[in-house]
Protein backbone atom coordinates (compact mmCIF):
# COMPACT_ATOMS: atom_id res chain seq x y z
CA UNK A 1 0.00 0.00 0.00
CA UNK A 2 0.60 3.63 -0.98
CA UNK A 3 1.90 5.73 2.33
CA UNK A 4 1.29 8.44 0.79
CA UNK A 5 -2.21 9.39 0.04
CA UNK A 6 -3.11 12.74 -1.16
CA UNK A 7 -6.30 13.56 0.05
CA UNK A 8 -5.13 12.09 3.27
CA UNK A 9 -1.89 14.27 3.17
CA UNK A 10 -4.01 17.16 2.21
CA UNK A 11 -6.75 16.81 5.08
CA UNK A 12 -3.87 17.45 7.37
CA UNK A 13 -3.39 21.29 6.20
CA UNK A 14 -6.02 23.61 7.94
CA UNK A 15 -5.30 26.97 6.08
CA UNK A 16 -6.16 25.41 2.83
CA UNK A 17 -8.96 23.04 3.89
CA UNK A 18 -10.75 25.52 5.87
CA UNK A 19 -9.76 28.71 4.26
CA UNK A 20 -13.24 29.71 3.10
CA UNK A 21 -15.81 27.37 3.16
CA UNK A 22 -18.40 29.31 1.51
CA UNK A 23 -16.53 29.16 -1.85
CA UNK A 24 -16.22 25.64 -2.06
CA UNK A 25 -19.25 24.92 -3.93
CA UNK A 26 -18.43 28.02 -6.29
CA UNK A 27 -15.10 26.47 -7.66
CA UNK A 28 -16.23 22.72 -7.73
CA UNK A 29 -12.78 22.49 -5.32
CA UNK A 30 -11.96 21.42 -1.99
CA UNK A 31 -10.96 25.15 -0.79
CA UNK A 32 -10.79 28.50 -2.53
CA UNK A 33 -7.43 29.27 -1.67
CA UNK A 34 -4.95 28.07 -3.89
CA UNK A 35 -1.59 28.18 -3.02
CA UNK A 36 1.19 27.67 -5.09
CA UNK A 37 3.34 29.90 -4.06
CA UNK A 38 5.11 26.99 -1.92
CA UNK A 39 9.29 27.36 -2.65
CA UNK A 40 8.48 31.03 -0.60
CA UNK A 41 7.05 28.99 2.33
CA UNK A 42 4.82 26.12 2.80
CA UNK A 43 1.80 25.65 4.45
CA UNK A 44 2.00 24.05 8.53
CA UNK A 45 0.09 20.58 9.08
CA UNK A 46 -2.41 20.50 12.21
CA UNK A 47 0.44 18.18 14.28
CA UNK A 48 2.93 21.14 13.67
CA UNK A 49 0.39 23.79 14.48
CA UNK A 50 -0.65 21.64 17.97
CA UNK A 51 3.32 21.76 19.01
CA UNK A 52 3.36 25.56 19.15
CA UNK A 53 0.26 25.71 21.23
CA UNK A 54 1.36 22.75 23.37
CA UNK A 55 4.73 23.78 23.73
CA UNK A 56 3.53 27.45 25.19
CA UNK A 57 0.13 25.66 27.39
CA UNK A 58 2.35 22.42 29.02
CA UNK A 59 6.08 22.72 28.68
CA UNK A 60 7.46 26.76 28.15
CA UNK A 61 10.74 26.77 30.12
CA UNK A 62 14.17 28.27 28.90
CA UNK A 63 16.58 24.90 27.46
CA UNK A 64 20.10 23.88 29.53
CA UNK A 65 19.79 26.76 32.32
CA UNK A 66 17.46 25.76 35.44
CA UNK A 67 17.39 22.66 37.47
CA UNK A 68 13.72 22.51 37.74
CA UNK A 69 11.59 19.46 35.92
CA UNK A 70 10.06 22.21 33.55
CA UNK A 71 13.08 23.41 31.70
CA UNK A 72 14.38 19.27 31.54
CA UNK A 73 11.12 18.57 29.90
CA UNK A 74 11.99 21.40 27.29
CA UNK A 75 15.51 20.67 26.95
CA UNK A 76 14.75 17.20 26.48
CA UNK A 77 12.31 18.06 23.28
CA UNK A 78 14.75 20.36 22.64
CA UNK A 79 17.46 18.10 22.02
CA UNK A 80 15.43 15.41 20.78
CA UNK A 81 14.84 17.44 17.70
CA UNK A 82 18.12 17.87 17.05
CA UNK A 83 18.95 14.19 16.73
CA UNK A 84 15.88 13.54 14.69
CA UNK A 85 17.66 16.18 12.06
CA UNK A 86 20.54 14.94 12.61
CA UNK A 87 19.00 11.05 11.85
CA UNK A 88 16.84 13.02 8.95
CA UNK A 89 20.27 14.30 7.00
CA UNK A 90 22.57 11.61 8.03
CA UNK A 91 24.96 13.62 10.00
CA UNK A 92 28.01 11.59 12.10
CA UNK A 93 27.24 13.50 15.42
CA UNK A 94 24.63 16.07 17.10
CA UNK A 95 27.44 18.12 17.30
CA UNK A 96 27.24 19.30 13.47
CA UNK A 97 23.93 20.39 13.60
CA UNK A 98 23.42 24.12 14.76
CA UNK A 99 19.81 25.61 14.79
CA UNK A 100 19.66 28.81 13.44
CA UNK A 101 17.13 31.25 12.14
CA UNK A 102 16.81 29.86 8.66
CA UNK A 103 19.27 29.33 5.93
CA UNK A 104 20.08 32.69 5.25
CA UNK A 105 21.53 33.08 8.81
CA UNK A 106 23.31 29.30 8.50
CA UNK A 107 25.02 30.45 5.31
CA UNK A 108 26.07 33.91 6.86
CA UNK A 109 27.57 31.81 9.81
CA UNK A 110 29.45 29.86 7.48
CA UNK A 111 30.86 33.33 5.77
CA UNK A 112 31.70 35.45 8.40
CA UNK A 113 32.80 32.62 11.01
CA UNK A 114 35.29 30.69 8.77
CA UNK A 115 35.62 32.10 5.60
CA UNK A 116 36.35 36.14 6.62
CA UNK A 117 38.64 34.35 8.93
CA UNK A 118 40.89 32.04 5.80
CA UNK A 119 40.10 33.76 3.12
CA UNK A 120 43.13 36.22 1.88
CA UNK A 121 43.49 38.35 -1.03
CA UNK A 122 42.77 36.65 -4.67
CA UNK A 123 41.44 33.70 -3.05
CA UNK A 124 37.90 32.70 -5.06
CA UNK A 125 34.67 31.82 -3.93
CA UNK A 126 32.66 30.00 -6.37
CA UNK A 127 28.75 30.65 -6.52
CA UNK A 128 26.40 29.64 -9.90
CA UNK A 129 24.54 32.21 -11.70
CA UNK A 130 21.28 31.14 -10.01
CA UNK A 131 21.36 31.51 -6.39
CA UNK A 132 19.42 33.33 -4.61
CA UNK A 133 20.46 36.62 -2.93
CA UNK A 134 20.79 34.00 0.21
CA UNK A 135 23.70 32.41 -1.30
CA UNK A 136 25.37 35.71 -2.89
CA UNK A 137 25.78 38.87 -0.69
CA UNK A 138 26.75 36.95 2.26
CA UNK A 139 29.91 35.69 0.13
CA UNK A 140 29.85 39.23 -1.25
CA UNK A 141 30.42 40.73 2.26
CA UNK A 142 33.25 38.36 3.20
CA UNK A 143 34.88 39.01 -0.02
CA UNK A 144 34.72 42.78 0.37
CA UNK A 145 36.28 42.00 3.91
CA UNK A 146 39.18 39.84 2.54
CA UNK A 147 39.99 40.80 -0.93
CA UNK A 148 38.74 37.62 -2.20
CA UNK A 149 36.82 37.36 -5.29
CA UNK A 150 33.85 35.80 -6.33
CA UNK A 151 33.56 33.48 -9.83
CA UNK A 152 30.33 32.70 -11.20
CA UNK A 153 29.48 28.89 -12.72
CA UNK A 154 27.03 29.55 -15.64
CA UNK A 155 24.28 27.38 -16.24
CA UNK A 156 23.30 25.35 -19.50
CA UNK A 157 20.17 26.18 -21.76
CA UNK A 158 17.51 23.84 -19.40
CA UNK A 159 19.11 25.84 -16.05
CA UNK A 160 21.55 23.33 -14.77
CA UNK A 161 24.93 24.30 -13.62
CA UNK A 162 27.02 23.52 -16.18
CA UNK A 163 29.00 20.74 -15.24
CA UNK A 164 30.98 21.17 -18.33
CA UNK A 165 32.58 24.51 -17.38
CA UNK A 166 33.69 23.44 -13.57
CA UNK A 167 37.09 23.19 -14.55
CA UNK A 168 37.32 26.39 -15.80
CA UNK A 169 35.91 28.25 -12.49
CA UNK A 170 37.26 25.74 -9.68
CA UNK A 171 40.63 25.94 -9.54
CA UNK A 172 43.69 25.71 -7.26
CA UNK A 173 42.71 29.62 -6.26
CA UNK A 174 39.05 28.42 -4.96
CA UNK A 175 38.73 27.88 -1.32
CA UNK A 176 34.63 27.86 -1.19
CA UNK A 177 32.42 26.58 -3.70
CA UNK A 178 28.44 27.75 -2.59
CA UNK A 179 25.73 26.39 -4.50
CA UNK A 180 22.13 25.39 -4.45
CA UNK A 181 20.88 21.79 -4.36
CA UNK A 182 17.58 23.21 -5.96
CA UNK A 183 17.38 27.01 -8.15
CA UNK A 184 13.66 28.16 -6.07
CA UNK A 185 13.23 30.09 -9.57
CA UNK A 186 14.54 27.00 -12.31
CA UNK A 187 13.50 23.80 -10.02
CA UNK A 188 16.65 22.09 -11.44
CA UNK A 189 18.30 19.45 -9.60
CA UNK A 190 21.38 20.20 -10.03
CA UNK A 191 24.81 18.27 -10.50
CA UNK A 192 26.34 18.68 -6.65
CA UNK A 193 28.45 15.52 -6.30
CA UNK A 194 30.12 16.39 -9.23
CA UNK A 195 30.78 20.41 -7.99
CA UNK A 196 31.36 18.81 -4.60
CA UNK A 197 34.20 16.27 -5.80
CA UNK A 198 35.88 18.37 -7.71
CA UNK A 199 35.88 21.57 -4.76
CA UNK A 200 37.19 18.52 -2.99
CA UNK A 201 40.01 17.61 -5.52
CA UNK A 202 41.16 21.21 -5.39
CA UNK A 203 40.65 21.40 -1.50
CA UNK A 204 37.94 24.08 -1.50
CA UNK A 205 35.27 24.05 0.74
CA UNK A 206 32.13 23.15 -0.46
CA UNK A 207 28.41 24.71 0.54
CA UNK A 208 24.92 23.24 -0.41
CA UNK A 209 22.29 25.51 0.01
CA UNK A 210 19.64 22.95 0.57
CA UNK A 211 16.46 25.34 1.34
CA UNK A 212 14.75 23.90 -2.10
CA UNK A 213 15.78 20.41 -1.73
CA UNK A 214 14.84 19.34 1.91
CA UNK A 215 10.90 18.79 1.40
CA UNK A 216 11.29 16.85 -2.08
CA UNK A 217 14.54 14.92 -1.63
CA UNK A 218 15.87 12.33 0.67
CA UNK A 219 19.24 13.85 1.97
CA UNK A 220 22.54 12.33 2.98
CA UNK A 221 24.83 14.92 3.98
CA UNK A 222 27.74 12.09 4.45
CA UNK A 223 26.88 10.12 1.35
CA UNK A 224 27.39 13.69 -0.50
CA UNK A 225 30.67 14.66 1.28
CA UNK A 226 29.68 18.49 1.27
CA UNK A 227 31.42 20.37 4.07
CA UNK A 228 27.90 22.03 4.84
CA UNK A 229 24.53 21.92 4.26
CA UNK A 230 21.95 24.77 4.92
CA UNK A 231 17.81 24.87 5.45
CA UNK A 232 14.87 26.40 6.61
CA UNK A 233 11.79 24.27 8.48
CA UNK A 234 9.63 26.42 6.84
CA UNK A 235 9.93 25.30 3.58
CA UNK A 236 9.15 21.67 4.57
CA UNK A 237 5.84 21.73 6.65
CA UNK A 238 7.68 23.57 9.70
CA UNK A 239 7.60 27.07 11.52
CA UNK A 240 9.05 29.96 10.31
CA UNK A 241 12.29 31.38 12.05
CA UNK A 242 14.41 27.77 12.55
CA UNK A 243 17.02 26.44 10.40
CA UNK A 244 20.17 24.11 10.54
CA UNK A 245 23.62 24.39 9.83
CA UNK A 246 25.32 21.26 9.40
CA UNK A 247 28.39 21.29 9.13
CA UNK A 248 31.39 18.65 9.48
CA UNK A 249 32.78 18.42 13.00
CA UNK A 250 36.52 19.12 11.91
CA UNK A 251 35.16 22.90 10.77
CA UNK A 252 32.70 23.64 12.98
CA UNK A 253 35.57 23.42 15.75
CA UNK A 254 37.85 25.26 14.37
CA UNK A 255 35.63 27.95 13.60
CA UNK A 256 34.98 31.10 16.14
CA UNK A 257 31.65 32.13 17.49
CA UNK A 258 29.13 33.48 14.95
CA UNK A 259 27.60 35.81 18.13
CA UNK A 260 28.39 36.34 21.68
CA UNK A 261 26.44 35.71 24.76
CA UNK A 262 24.60 33.15 26.81
CA UNK A 263 25.03 29.70 26.23
CA UNK A 264 27.63 29.71 23.75
CA UNK A 265 30.11 30.05 27.30
CA UNK A 266 32.03 27.92 29.03
CA UNK A 267 33.93 30.17 31.38
CA UNK A 268 33.27 34.33 31.13
CA UNK A 269 35.84 36.26 33.21
CA UNK A 270 37.12 40.10 33.37
CA UNK A 271 40.55 38.86 34.17
CA UNK A 272 41.36 35.78 31.87
CA UNK A 273 39.57 35.10 28.56
CA UNK A 274 36.52 33.83 28.05
CA UNK A 275 35.81 30.63 26.92
CA UNK A 276 33.96 28.96 24.66
CA UNK A 277 31.10 26.11 24.95
CA UNK A 278 31.65 23.17 23.25
CA UNK A 279 29.31 22.35 19.76
CA UNK A 280 26.99 22.69 18.83
CA UNK A 281 26.34 25.21 21.84
CA UNK A 282 28.93 27.09 20.78
CA UNK A 283 27.46 28.64 17.74
CA UNK A 284 23.79 29.32 19.79
CA UNK A 285 24.46 32.17 21.68
CA UNK A 286 21.15 33.63 23.45
CA UNK A 287 18.07 31.72 23.92
CA UNK A 288 16.89 29.51 20.72
CA UNK A 289 13.65 29.36 19.45
CA UNK A 290 12.63 26.57 21.91
CA UNK A 291 8.48 26.68 20.68
CA UNK A 292 10.02 26.54 16.71
CA UNK A 293 12.77 23.93 17.18
CA UNK A 294 9.90 21.43 18.90
CA UNK A 295 7.55 22.38 16.38
CA UNK A 296 10.13 21.78 14.00
CA UNK A 297 10.67 17.81 14.87
CA UNK A 298 6.62 17.55 14.08
CA UNK A 299 7.20 18.57 10.84
CA UNK A 300 10.44 16.47 10.40
CA UNK A 301 8.18 13.18 11.66
CA UNK A 302 5.73 14.21 9.77
CA UNK A 303 7.97 13.98 6.24
CA UNK A 304 10.75 12.26 6.67
CA UNK A 305 8.52 8.88 6.41
CA UNK A 306 7.47 9.85 2.71
CA UNK A 307 10.90 10.78 1.76
CA UNK A 308 11.95 7.29 3.07
CA UNK A 309 9.16 5.46 1.77
CA UNK A 310 10.11 2.46 -0.94
CA UNK A 311 7.23 3.14 -3.07
CA UNK A 312 7.99 6.66 -3.74
CA UNK A 313 4.44 7.53 -3.70
CA UNK A 314 4.86 11.12 -2.19
CA UNK A 315 7.79 12.21 -5.16
CA UNK A 316 5.60 10.24 -7.45
CA UNK A 317 2.53 12.40 -6.90
CA UNK A 318 4.84 15.80 -7.10
CA UNK A 319 5.76 14.90 -10.41
CA UNK A 320 2.06 14.13 -11.59
CA UNK A 321 1.76 17.38 -10.40
CA UNK A 322 4.49 18.81 -12.23
CA UNK A 323 4.04 17.09 -15.70
CA UNK A 324 0.42 18.04 -15.25
CA UNK A 325 1.31 21.85 -14.44
CA UNK A 326 4.01 22.28 -16.96
CA UNK A 327 2.11 20.70 -20.06
CA UNK A 328 -1.18 22.95 -19.76
CA UNK A 329 0.87 25.80 -19.34
CA UNK A 330 3.22 24.88 -22.77
CA UNK A 331 -0.23 24.78 -24.31
CA UNK A 332 -1.11 28.29 -23.86
CA UNK A 333 0.97 30.01 -26.78
CA UNK A 334 1.53 33.59 -24.62
CA UNK A 335 3.82 31.40 -21.97
CA UNK A 336 7.41 30.80 -22.47
CA UNK A 337 9.21 29.25 -20.29
CA UNK A 338 12.39 31.13 -18.81
CA UNK A 339 14.60 28.25 -19.74
CA UNK A 340 14.36 24.70 -21.82
CA UNK A 341 12.07 21.56 -20.55
CA UNK A 342 10.20 20.78 -18.07
CA UNK A 343 11.29 21.09 -14.66
CA UNK A 344 12.32 18.63 -11.87
CA UNK A 345 10.51 19.75 -9.11
CA UNK A 346 7.21 21.89 -9.02
CA UNK A 347 8.41 24.98 -9.53
CA UNK A 348 7.90 26.37 -12.61
CA UNK A 349 8.80 29.85 -13.75
CA UNK A 350 7.46 31.35 -17.17
CA UNK A 351 5.86 34.91 -18.35
CA UNK A 352 3.71 35.97 -20.73
CA UNK A 353 4.36 37.59 -24.25
CA UNK A 354 2.31 41.05 -24.28
CA UNK A 355 1.74 40.62 -20.23
CA UNK A 356 3.26 42.04 -16.94
CA UNK A 357 3.96 39.67 -14.40
CA UNK A 358 2.94 41.54 -11.62
CA UNK A 359 -0.24 42.04 -13.96
CA UNK A 360 -0.88 38.77 -14.40
CA UNK A 361 -0.06 37.82 -10.54
CA UNK A 362 -2.64 39.97 -8.98
CA UNK A 363 -5.24 39.06 -11.30
CA UNK A 364 -4.68 35.52 -10.63
CA UNK A 365 -5.25 36.52 -6.70
CA UNK A 366 -8.80 37.55 -7.39
CA UNK A 367 -9.19 33.92 -8.71
CA UNK A 368 -8.49 33.21 -4.89
CA UNK A 369 -4.66 31.68 -7.01
CA UNK A 370 -1.70 32.32 -4.70
CA UNK A 371 1.44 32.72 -7.21
CA UNK A 372 4.57 34.87 -7.14
CA UNK A 373 5.95 37.32 -9.72
CA UNK A 374 9.21 39.35 -9.44
CA UNK A 375 12.54 38.48 -9.50
CA UNK A 376 12.30 35.82 -6.88
CA UNK A 377 15.47 37.45 -4.86
CA UNK A 378 17.42 36.05 -7.85
CA UNK A 379 18.23 39.33 -9.77
CA UNK A 380 21.86 37.87 -11.00
CA UNK A 381 19.81 35.21 -12.16
CA UNK A 382 16.95 37.42 -13.98
CA UNK A 383 20.03 39.49 -15.50
CA UNK A 384 21.69 35.88 -16.84
CA UNK A 385 18.71 35.29 -18.34
CA UNK A 386 18.14 38.88 -19.52
CA UNK A 387 14.32 39.22 -18.07
CA UNK A 388 13.22 42.09 -15.74
CA UNK A 389 11.41 39.25 -13.48
CA UNK A 390 9.18 36.27 -13.99
CA UNK A 391 5.62 34.47 -12.77
CA UNK A 392 6.46 31.05 -10.55
CA UNK A 393 4.48 28.54 -9.87
CA UNK A 394 5.62 26.34 -7.28
CA UNK A 395 3.86 23.29 -6.04
CA UNK A 396 3.56 21.21 -2.61
CA UNK A 397 2.33 17.66 -2.15
CA UNK A 398 -1.37 18.94 -1.13
CA UNK A 399 -1.72 20.58 -4.10
CA UNK A 400 -4.43 18.83 -6.81
CA UNK A 401 -4.63 18.01 -10.46
CA UNK A 402 -8.33 19.95 -9.67
CA UNK A 403 -6.35 22.86 -8.71
CA UNK A 404 -3.93 23.12 -11.92
CA UNK A 405 -6.74 23.00 -14.04
CA UNK A 406 -8.73 25.83 -12.22
CA UNK A 407 -5.30 27.53 -12.36
CA UNK A 408 -4.98 27.31 -15.70
CA UNK A 409 -8.68 27.68 -16.46
CA UNK A 410 -8.26 31.21 -14.91
CA UNK A 411 -5.11 32.07 -16.68
CA UNK A 412 -6.87 31.51 -19.83
CA UNK A 413 -9.97 33.78 -18.73
CA UNK A 414 -7.17 36.40 -17.40
CA UNK A 415 -5.50 36.56 -21.10
CA UNK A 416 -9.24 36.60 -22.98
CA UNK A 417 -10.66 39.33 -21.25
CA UNK A 418 -7.10 41.42 -22.20
CA UNK A 419 -7.45 40.22 -25.82
CA UNK A 420 -11.02 41.48 -25.76
CA UNK A 421 -9.80 44.42 -23.82
CA UNK A 422 -7.54 45.63 -26.44
CA UNK A 423 -9.13 44.59 -29.51
CA UNK A 424 -11.93 47.35 -28.12
CA UNK A 425 -9.54 49.67 -27.43
CA UNK A 426 -8.36 49.21 -31.27
CA UNK A 427 -11.41 49.82 -32.29
CA UNK A 428 -12.42 52.88 -30.47
CA UNK A 429 -9.13 54.24 -31.59
CA UNK A 430 -9.83 53.78 -35.24
CA UNK A 431 -13.35 55.28 -34.69
CA UNK A 432 -11.85 58.31 -32.77
CA UNK A 433 -13.51 57.46 -30.11
CA UNK A 434 -11.95 59.10 -26.90
CA UNK A 435 -12.08 56.87 -23.41
CA UNK A 436 -14.58 59.03 -21.04
CA UNK A 437 -12.53 59.30 -18.37
CA UNK A 438 -13.97 60.86 -15.36
CA UNK A 439 -11.72 63.24 -13.81
CA UNK A 440 -13.16 64.10 -10.82
CA UNK A 441 -12.77 60.60 -9.71
CA UNK A 442 -8.43 61.48 -9.25
CA UNK A 443 -9.78 63.34 -6.03
CA UNK A 444 -9.03 61.74 -2.88
CA UNK A 445 -12.83 61.66 -1.22
CA UNK A 446 -13.63 60.29 -4.77
CA UNK A 447 -11.52 57.21 -4.69
CA UNK A 448 -12.41 56.83 -1.45
CA UNK A 449 -15.97 57.19 -2.26
CA UNK A 450 -15.72 54.80 -5.35
CA UNK A 451 -13.90 51.65 -3.33
CA UNK A 452 -16.77 51.94 -0.51
CA UNK A 453 -19.26 50.98 -3.07
CA UNK A 454 -17.60 48.52 -4.25
CA UNK A 455 -17.70 45.25 -2.74
CA UNK A 456 -14.99 41.90 -3.02
CA UNK A 457 -11.47 41.96 -4.48
CA UNK A 458 -12.83 40.92 -8.04
CA UNK A 459 -14.41 44.55 -8.42
CA UNK A 460 -12.08 46.22 -6.56
CA UNK A 461 -9.14 45.15 -8.67
CA UNK A 462 -10.71 45.88 -11.51
CA UNK A 463 -11.53 49.46 -10.56
CA UNK A 464 -8.04 49.77 -10.16
CA UNK A 465 -7.49 48.43 -13.16
CA UNK A 466 -10.04 50.90 -14.86
CA UNK A 467 -8.28 53.74 -12.46
CA UNK A 468 -5.21 53.36 -14.34
CA UNK A 469 -6.34 54.00 -17.82
CA UNK A 470 -6.78 57.22 -17.04
CA UNK A 471 -3.59 58.13 -15.39
CA UNK A 472 -2.06 59.98 -18.98
CA UNK A 473 1.58 58.48 -20.06
CA UNK A 474 4.84 60.06 -18.47
CA UNK A 475 6.57 61.16 -21.72
CA UNK A 476 9.23 58.81 -22.84
CA UNK A 477 12.07 61.43 -22.01
CA UNK A 478 10.71 61.58 -18.46
CA UNK A 479 10.85 57.91 -17.67
CA UNK A 480 14.88 57.66 -17.26
CA UNK A 481 17.01 57.09 -13.96
CA UNK A 482 15.74 60.10 -12.14
CA UNK A 483 12.61 59.16 -12.29
CA UNK A 484 12.49 55.82 -11.37
CA UNK A 485 10.81 54.38 -8.22
CA UNK A 486 13.23 52.06 -7.09
CA UNK A 487 12.43 48.75 -5.13
CA UNK A 488 9.07 48.45 -6.44
CA UNK A 489 8.60 45.17 -8.54
CA UNK A 490 7.75 46.88 -11.97
CA UNK A 491 9.48 49.73 -13.91
CA UNK A 492 7.49 52.96 -12.49
CA UNK A 493 8.57 56.54 -12.66
CA UNK A 494 7.23 59.77 -10.71
CA UNK A 495 8.38 63.34 -11.30
CA UNK A 496 7.29 66.51 -8.90
CA UNK A 497 6.70 69.90 -9.06
CA UNK A 498 6.05 72.39 -6.78
CA UNK A 499 4.57 75.93 -7.33
CA UNK A 500 4.73 78.93 -5.40
CA UNK A 501 1.76 78.56 -2.77
CA UNK A 502 4.35 75.20 -1.85
CA UNK A 503 2.19 72.47 -3.21
CA UNK A 504 3.52 69.37 -4.83
CA UNK A 505 1.75 68.09 -7.86
CA UNK A 506 2.72 64.72 -9.42
CA UNK A 507 3.22 62.84 -12.42
CA UNK A 508 3.97 58.97 -13.04
CA UNK A 509 3.74 55.87 -15.07
CA UNK A 510 4.46 52.56 -14.66
CA UNK A 511 5.24 49.50 -17.10
CA UNK A 512 2.42 47.45 -15.38
CA UNK A 513 -1.22 47.79 -15.31
CA UNK A 514 -2.08 47.15 -11.90
CA UNK A 515 1.01 50.04 -10.32
CA UNK A 516 -0.74 52.66 -12.95
CA UNK A 517 -3.72 52.06 -11.32
CA UNK A 518 -2.57 52.15 -7.39
CA UNK A 519 -0.64 55.15 -8.96
CA UNK A 520 -3.59 57.10 -9.50
CA UNK A 521 -4.87 55.99 -5.90
CA UNK A 522 -1.29 57.19 -4.00
CA UNK A 523 -1.07 60.27 -6.34
CA UNK A 524 -4.86 61.59 -5.57
CA UNK A 525 -3.80 61.42 -1.27
CA UNK A 526 -0.79 63.46 -1.96
CA UNK A 527 -1.01 66.13 -5.08
CA UNK A 528 -1.61 69.41 -3.89
CA UNK A 529 -0.47 69.19 -0.84
CA UNK A 530 2.71 70.80 1.32
CA UNK A 531 5.78 69.00 2.11
CA UNK A 532 4.59 68.65 5.53
CA UNK A 533 0.95 67.19 4.64
CA UNK A 534 2.98 64.58 2.77
CA UNK A 535 5.15 63.46 5.67
CA UNK A 536 2.55 63.54 7.85
CA UNK A 537 0.10 61.52 5.70
CA UNK A 538 -0.75 57.92 6.92
CA UNK A 539 -0.81 55.89 3.66
CA UNK A 540 -1.97 52.36 5.97
CA UNK A 541 -5.10 54.47 6.87
CA UNK A 542 -5.87 55.53 3.36
CA UNK A 543 -5.64 51.82 2.24
CA UNK A 544 -7.48 50.93 5.18
CA UNK A 545 -10.09 53.47 4.20
CA UNK A 546 -10.25 52.17 0.77
CA UNK A 547 -10.89 48.66 1.81
CA UNK A 548 -7.58 47.60 0.16
CA UNK A 549 -5.67 46.92 3.03
CA UNK A 550 -6.34 43.13 3.14
CA UNK A 551 -5.00 42.86 -0.53
CA UNK A 552 -2.77 45.42 -1.09
CA UNK A 553 -1.45 46.56 2.49
CA UNK A 554 1.58 49.24 1.43
CA UNK A 555 4.54 47.14 1.39
CA UNK A 556 7.99 46.59 -0.82
CA UNK A 557 6.63 43.75 -2.25
CA UNK A 558 4.01 45.60 -4.23
CA UNK A 559 5.80 48.60 -4.39
CA UNK A 560 3.45 50.83 -2.81
CA UNK A 561 5.95 51.47 0.10
CA UNK A 562 8.28 52.64 -2.62
CA UNK A 563 6.03 54.67 -4.39
CA UNK A 564 4.94 56.45 -1.18
CA UNK A 565 8.83 56.91 -0.02
CA UNK A 566 9.93 58.71 -3.31
CA UNK A 567 7.02 60.84 -2.79
CA UNK A 568 8.26 61.74 0.60
CA UNK A 569 11.12 62.06 -0.56
CA UNK A 570 11.24 64.46 -3.53
CA UNK A 571 9.20 66.21 -1.17
CA UNK A 572 12.11 66.66 1.24
CA UNK A 573 13.90 68.04 -1.19
CA UNK A 574 12.67 71.37 -1.86
N1 LIG B 1 18.10 29.60 -0.58
C1 LIG B 1 17.08 29.31 -1.40
C2 LIG B 1 17.33 28.48 -2.62
C3 LIG B 1 15.80 29.78 -1.11
O1 LIG B 1 14.79 29.50 -1.91
C4 LIG B 1 15.62 30.56 0.06
C5 LIG B 1 14.30 31.12 0.37
O2 LIG B 1 13.47 31.32 -0.48
C6 LIG B 1 16.72 30.81 0.88
C7 LIG B 1 17.94 30.31 0.53
C8 LIG B 1 16.58 31.61 2.13
O3 LIG B 1 15.80 30.94 3.06
P1 LIG B 1 15.34 31.68 4.41
O4 LIG B 1 14.67 32.93 3.99
O5 LIG B 1 14.39 30.71 5.03
O6 LIG B 1 16.55 31.91 5.22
Amino acid sequence: MNLFEPHLFRRQFPLIENYDKSLIEKNGLTSSLIYFDNAATTQKPQQVINSQQHYYQRLNANVHRASHQLSSKATFAFENARTLVQNFIGANSVKEIIWTKGATESINIVAQSLARNTLIPGDEVVLCASEHHANIVPWQIVAEQTGAIIKVLPLTNSGYIDIDEIDNIITNNTKFVACAHISNVLGRINPIKEIIAKAKSVGAISLIDGAQAIAHLSIDVQSLECDFYVFSAHKMYGPTGVGVLYGKEEHLERMLPYQGGGEMIKAVSFTQATTFNELPFKFEAGTPNVAGVIAFAESIDFLAPFLADDTNSYNLYEQKLVDHCFHALAKIEQVKFIVDGKPDIGVIAFTLTGHHNQDIATSLDTYGIAIRSGHHCAMPLMAYLNIDGCLRVSLAAYNTIAEIDYFIESLKNILHDAAFETINEQVSKQAGEVRETDPSVNEMDDIISLFSNTKGWDSRHREIMLLGKTLPRLDKALRNENTLISGCESLAWLKAEYNKEGLYTFSADSDAKIIRGLLVIVLAAFNNKTAQQIIEFNINNYFSDLGLMQHLSPSRGNGLLAIVAKIQLLSREN
